[in-house]
């Protein structure tokens, strides 16, 4: 009998083709295998019927760990007798079907670490030491089909060893793509911070040491440069805050061992899991009471963003120091990119590190970690679905019958292509500000359709007209030429929450800091009623006025002052605090002359009253990068009681935040930070979950979710479920989908896919 087969999934780059080499021998099977163009894998296999259908079966049944089967598509034959044995053949660039893809970068093996650690063997200390089941995959394939010669390995040729290693079947980097050793890989090296090489025995561990001295570190990874710096004390971690430009924003740290995490953070089983699995993804973990880490690494909050190495280079870097952890943060510009190229590295960051680890490796795509969190000890929240996640698709329950691209909203921008039942999301892209980030959105797009063979039937984007995506989603649409779908900023929230659920229909709060309006205000406290081809706003929070557009987002004193204004003395209690605005009291009195005026420009964001709230209690005046107030308001409430016990206020359908602000404002010197702010979180939660619960009564719909950048509080995210719940209906959150911006992208496929 003879069978051939396509296999479609992710089944390059993933020791696929030596399974199938290892299963036709042992069922003495002939024919062949080979990698196509599309990112599948073509079979065709003769030999005995009962062989044939034995190798099928253990092809469903017992594929290596990292591959991922969406279709096998078998035809049957006479035998042919056509081949002599069984072969791995040269590639070829037949390319028909679409959905296959190449897997994300995995993490070192514990194989491969074990042999980097063994004195005895020939990879002792090599930082680049990978096999078919461990290493980079997306960030180094340039394009299909996954072999070494598409990807940035092709520098460097196979030494004799590692050829024989390569061409062995028994061996466990037969067709190992990123085989490679001390004599013929990459190699690495220590340089000063204008690019020219150090003399070093041992560069990396070299480098451990000078972080440890309190140096910072340029450090290239597998998808981007680090920069690195140690964590135990002030003086470094100043000095990088003060080049890198960035105040407060918390840096991620990566830690030698999960044993030396649990010395200051606390981490529940599920978290130690995901910490040490393939993906190894940066997780916001509490700290603990006697966390003596510097409070520089993540000012004024109560987690810290952790994750440990991934690669042998990380490894090594802790060989020789006592250092726990070492700051490891992307290295870029501010709203660019993260760096990749060793040139471009020295241009922009020459100023800013006194010394660079550099390998000679190129990167083809860029890739930032990951980063996410988990609510309540055990419920992921993905906040940045980046390496280790990306490109694997997510799997939803519906086809739909349209392939459409999404391109997110403005800040922290994923790709997304909807292709069947999967959502291919990119990596992390970043804040589409600026020509660099635009160059690598529209990369990201051009990589993720060729490696997905999708042919794009329709562009979605965000529905604000001035957008960068808007305009680049028109662009597209020309190009290709499709319709273009703009769809609603929450709707895509919305939207991405109930395909991840198979809801048809739901009620969704959806809160963030900003998205537009179906009548062109600003929203972001938003409950809606979502179905089947559209949605209706069922209520929200009240508009409150944005005293200097945005300058209400960077400064939250001014949130608090149009909120209060009517209410109190705006005037005499700001002029208290008119040092914590860059122009002072001259500022405090335009923003009075403006709220005399009448403050035209409105928002039912629930991220600014949060923001508001926080300025209010003196926990952050200035936003310094996304979300800091509402993330810091978290931090504080941490510890908090529900002290002021408010019922919900709710005229219409509309949320009152201005009764809320006027509480907390006259309690502010009888209770604590924490107890206030707990307090006023809990108002909001309350009011919005009611709001929800009630609508969802009077409509007989039977699940409420939540969905937007501030279901990434714990307290918020787990009042609305315990109401809810109370209730009897179902509650639903995002477990694959970023719930942030960076969802959106998924969102706006949906709602296009189902558009008529
Ligand atoms: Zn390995
Ligand atoms: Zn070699
Ligand atoms: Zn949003």
């Amino acid at each position: 009998m003879r069978a051939e087969i396509k296999v479609s999934g992710i089944v390059q780059g993933v020791g696929f083709r030596p399974f199938i080499y290892r299963t036709a021998v042992k069922n003495r099977l002939t024919g062949y295998v080979r990698n196509r163009g599309d990112a599948g894998v073509e079979i065709v296999i003769e030999g005995a019927e009962n062989n044939v259908k034995h190798f099928i079966n253990e092809l469903e049944n017992n594929k290596p760990p990292l591959a991922q089967i969406y279709n096998i598509a078998a035809e049957y034959f006479e035998d042919r007798d056509e081949f002599e044995e069984f072969t791995i053949l040269k590639s070829s660039e037949d390319v028909e079907f679409s959905g296959s893809v190449i897997p994300p970068d995995v993490s070192i093996c514990n194989e491969c670490l074990k042999e980097m650690r063994d004195s005895k063997n020939r990879r002792h200390d090599y930082f680049f030491t990978t096999c078919t089941d461990c290493g980079p995959r997306y960030t180094t394939i340039r394009t299909l089909p996954y072999d070494k010669s598409n990807t940035t390995m092709q520098e460097f040729p196979m030494c004799p060893k590692c050829q024989k290693e390569y061409t062995n079947s028994l061996d466990r980097r037969f067709h190992a793509q990123t085989i490679a050793c001390q004599q013929c890989g990459p190699s690495v090296y220590l340089a000063s911070n204008r690019g020219e090489t150090l003399d070093s025995e041992d560069p990396i561990r070299e480098a451990g040491r000078l972080l440890e001295k309190g140096y910072i570190v340029a450090v290239k990874g597998n998808g981007g440069f680090h920069v690195a710096c140690a964590t135990t004390r002030d003086k470094p971690i100043a000095r990088l805050r003060k080049v890198k430009r960035r105040r407060e924003k918390p840096f991620a740290i990566m830690t030698r061992d999960l044993a030396t995490v649990k010395t200051f953070a606390e981490v529940s089983p599920k978290e130690a899991e995901l910490l040490t699995s393939y993906i190894k993804p940066i997780i916001l973990l509490n700290k603990t009471e006697n966390y003596y880490l510097s409070d520089l690494v993540a000012p004024s909050l109560h987690n810290v963003g952790v994750m440990l190495p991934y690669t042998g280079l990380h490894f090594m870097l802790f060989d020789t120091v006592k250092e726990p952890a070492f700051v490891m943060t992307s290295a870029n510009a501010p709203n660019e990119p993260i760096v990749v190229d060793n040139d471009e590295a020295v241009e922009k960051l020459g100023s800013t590190v006194d010394f660079f680890l550099f390998h000679n490796r190129m990167i083809a795509q860029r890739c930032d970690d990951s980063v996410v969190r988990l609510h309540e000890n055990r419920d992921l929240s993905i906040i940045r679905r980046s390496r280790g996640y990306a490109p694997e698709p997510i799997q939803l329950k519906r086809k739909a019958d349209r392939c459409v691209l999404g391109l997110g909203a403005e800040e922290n921008v994923t790709v997304c292509i909807l292709l069947g039942d999967r959502a291919f999301v990119s990596q992390h892209v970043g804040d589409v500000e600026n020509v660099e980030t635009l160059e690598f959105l529209k990369n990201t797009v051009n990589h993720l359709i060729r490696l997905t063979n999708a042919k794009i039937d329709i562009v979605a984007c965000d529905s604000h007209p001035k957008f960068a995506t808007t305009r680049l989603a028109y662009e597209l649409g020309e190009n290709f030429g499709c319709q273009v779908v703009q769809v609603q900023h929450h709707h895509a929230h919305l939207a991405a929450l109930m395909a991840e659920h198979n809801l048809s229909e739901l009620v969704g709060i959806v809160c963030d800091g900003f998205g537009y309006g179906s009548d062109g205000s600003a929203w972001g406290g938003e409950v809606l009623h979502g179905f089947e081809g559209g949605f209706e706003r069922l209520g929200h929070l009240q508009a409150q006025p944005m005293v200097g557009g945005d300058l209400a987002t960077v400064y939250p004193l001014r949130m608090v002052a149009g909120i209060l204004y009517g209410l109190v003395d705006v005037r005499e209690w700001l002029l208290g605090y008119s040092d914590r605005f860059p122009h002072g009291e001259e500022e405090v009195e335009a923003i009075m002359k403006q709220l005399e005026k009448g403050v035209a420009f409105k928002t039912s964001s629930c991220g600014r009253v949060l923001d508001a709230v926080s300025a209010l209690l003196g926990v952050c005046y200035e936003r310094t990068f996304e979300g800091e107030p509402a993330m810091k308001l978290e931090s504080a409430a941490v510890r908090g009681k529900d002290v002021l016990g408010l019922e919900p206020k709710i005229n219409g359908n509309i949320i009152d935040t201005s009764f809320l602000l006027n509480i907390v404002f006259n309690h502010r010197k009888k209770y604590s930070i924490a107890d206030l702010a707990y307090s006023a979180e809990a108002y909001l939660t309350r009011s919005l979950a009611e709001l929800a619960v009630s609508e969802a009564e009077r409509l007989d719909v039977k699940a409420i979710g939540f969905s937007g950048g501030v279901a990434y509080n714990e307290h918020i995210t787990k009042t609305i479920r315990q109401r809810a719940e109370e209730n009897k209906i179902k509650f639903v959150v995002h477990r694959l989908v970023p719930p942030g911006d960076a969802g959106t992208s998924a969102g706006q496929t949906i709602v296009a896919s189902q558009a008529t």
